[in-house]
């Protein structure tokens, strides 16, 4: 934390760093409030007995559509933990040419994760939707997961009509440096105003935390944010730390 400025980190991969257990205790300490995402729910297994009693990090049980080929067999275990945990991510489809070829595995693991969650409710989902936001807001509105759940689109890429259908639902996002360094990552930002985004690093995902796999810092996403709406630090940085807040300690 710097002064005043509070901190929201709502998209990370801690666990995928150096020295994680540390990191994790000291953003907890430093009383960020954290969506730790995980891609494979044997991770979250890990993660979760770290991270207990912590009131500001919440690690997340996922299942990354970019390792479903591989890791489908863990989808059951990932369906009997969502009862266990509010926070859910990272999941979500990947339509990117590395990752099309398993859309058919992507989407059945999907479909299963948002029915849970509706079923349970309560839920935060962190979801990914590269190159295929317009499936994944389908797979929401067929599973009416949006109607007792909360759902961020993480690093959302789609166009302005699915950021608009996705608005609609009443979905948050979240954007990161790299992403308000694109016209488009900051139209979607000013799009979806501040009441309803939240800031994220993606580490180690995101230029500047690739390079060095440091601990995530939010800090230039905020500054970018607070720029691209043309308002003050401070106070873009308490609406951010509010919305968290409600979702969070809920
Ligand atoms: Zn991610």
């Amino acid at each position: 934390m710097s002064g005043t400025v509070s901190l929201v980190d709502a998209h990370c991969h801690v666990d995928l760093l150096p020295q994680w257990q540390r990191v994790l205790q000291s953003m907890e300490m430093q009383r960020q409030y954290t969506f730790a995402v995980t891609t494979t729910p044997k991770a979250w297994l890990i993660e979760r007995d770290i991270t207990q009693g912590f009131h500001y990090v919440r690690v997340g049980v996922g299942l990354h559509p970019q390792v479903v080929c591989d890791r489908a067999s863990e989808l059951s275990i990932l369906e009997r933990s969502i009862p266990q945990t509010r926070f859910v991510g990272e999941v979500g489809l990947d339509g990117s040419v590395a990752h099309k070829g398993s859309l058919n595995e992507q989407t059945r693991v999907l479909r299963r994760v948002l029915s849970v969650c509706a079923e349970v409710g309560d839920r935060v989902l962190s979801l990914h939707s590269l190159r295929a936001a317009g499936a994944v807001l389908d797979l929401v509105e067929e599973s009416r997961v949006h109607e007792h759940n909360t759902l961020i689109f993480h690093w959302f890429t789609g166009s302005p009509s699915e950021l608009k259908r996705a608005l609609a639902l009443g979905a948050l996002i979240s954007v990161n440096a790299d992403m308000l360094r694109t016209e488009r990552g900051r139209a979607c930002a000013l799009a979806a105003g501040l009441q309803r985004t939240l800031t994220e690093t993606d580490a180690p995902f995101t230029k500047a935390h690739a390079a060095t796999h440091s601990p995530p810092d939010v800090r230039p996403a905020l500054d970018a944010l607070a720029q691209c709406h043309a308002q003050d630090l401070p106070i873009v940085s308490q609406k951010i730390e509010a919305l968290a807040r409600g979702i969070w300690q809920r």
